[in-house]
């Protein structure tokens, strides 16, 4: 299945973080990066109001992992690369979210796709357009 990860990192050495994360997803069983999107900027939307500020992108997978699959295996990564998870919304080492999943809606305790909230979020949406123009539509139809 086709699918889009969000990709976030604001604390030690943030563009390592996200190409390390990048390496770890390319190698996950039955997984294949399809693009890659250039990483932005942007200011941390709510937790602590001294937190640095965000590397963000977004990277297209084609997997068949399943997405209850998936999000264990991004959870280990994270793990991997030692995420601070303290604080809710706090900084944190890398950050992977499944934005979408093909054209699958999920809303389960532990997974919600697509992501909540992703198409009022600059620093998912400025990413995912610039790899995916015509993602536009997929979310107008799943309702997000
Ligand atoms: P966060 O700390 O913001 O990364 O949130 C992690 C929690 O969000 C995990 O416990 C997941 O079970 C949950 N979650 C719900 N939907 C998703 C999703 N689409 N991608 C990643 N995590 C998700």
């Amino acid at each position: 299945m086709r699918s889009f990860i969000g990709l976030g990192a604001n604390l030690g050495n943030r563009k390592q973080n996200i190409e390390r994360a990048l390496l770890e997803i390319a190698a996950l069983n039955c997984t294949k990066i399809i693009k890659v999107s250039s990483l932005i900027e942007t200011l941390p939307v709510g937790g602590p109001t001294n937190q640095g500020k965000y590397l963000n992108g977004v990277v297209e997978i084609e997997t068949g992992l399943k997405p209850e699959e998936l999000l264990e295996a991004l959870q280990l990564i994270e793990i991997k690369l030692k995420r601070v998870r303290k604080i809710p919304n706090g900084p944190r080492t890398i950050d992977l979210d499944i934005l979408l999943y093909g054209k699958k809606k999920i809303k389960t305790k532990k997974l919600q796709i697509p992501h909540p909230r992703m198409s009022e979020r600059y620093f998912v949406m400025k990413p995912l357009l610039e790899i995916a123009p015509l993602i536009g539509r997929v979310l107008e139809e799943l309702g997000d």
